[in-house]
């Protein structure tokens, strides 16, 4: 289950002999990674390449920046879906049965959930020709907080059978499925863009 840097302030201090060098960076770019430590890892070399620019843009002729001890002064590392005040299960699943032609999401929704089909088939409004299996998941915009269902998806089959996933709580009783449930949701957020690609083109 991935994570993300959300606003995160560094203090990178050169140890150099007698170097006040002490700046703070703020990295805007988005970071992301499969466990805390990998963002925290990314985000550190880049605050230091960050200090690095600025100490030796003004310290060149002496020293490069050297052995910088670097703090995160502010922002976190957050579980991405989480942070969204939409309704959510209590537990990490719910699984609901839909008749052939009934609405599973509904476009403009406030999006809290991944869905996965367990049975049955189903496919998005606004690509009608496009269908989700046994497997597939969907509802990527789950993953951003404050984001809306961009297309209302609808059963296919009689009696599909849905799971819709509280990713953070999965994540926290069993990484390894809310990973897998990730890369899947991931395809189809891929298969999205080249099938718009292929409208446009
Ligand atoms: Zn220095």
């Amino acid at each position: 289950m991935p994570y993300r840097l959300n606003k995160g302030v560094y203090s990178v201090r050169c140890r150099a002999p007698h170097c006040p060098f002490n700046a703070q960076v703020k990295i805007d770019q988005a970071i992301m990674g499969m466990t805390q430590s990998d963002v925290e890892v990314e985000a550190l070399k880049i605050a230091r390449d960050m200090a690095m620019v600025q100490h030796d843009s003004i310290r060149s002729r002496s020293h490069s920046l050297h052995k910088p001890e670097i703090r995160r002064v502010s922002g976190s590392y957050q579980l991405m879906g989480a942070g969204s005040h939409a309704p959510r299960p209590a537990g990490e699943t719910v699984i609901r049965e839909f008749a052939r032609g009934e609405r599973i999401l509904t476009e403009g929704e406030e999006a809290s959930c991944i869905c996965e089909v367990l049975r049955g088939s189903a496919y998005p409004e606004r690509n009608r020709t496009h269908r989700y299996r046994k497997g597939d998941c969907f509802g990527a915009a789950a993953l951003l907080p404050g984001h809306r269902r961009m297309t209302s998806v609808i059963a296919g089959s009689v009696g599909t059978r849905i799971a819709f996933l509280n990713l953070p709580e999965l994540n926290r009783s069993n990484p390894r499925r809310a990973g897998s449930v990730f890369v899947r949701v991931m395809e189809d957020t891929l298969q999205v863009i080249r099938d718009l690609e292929k409208r446009a083109g």
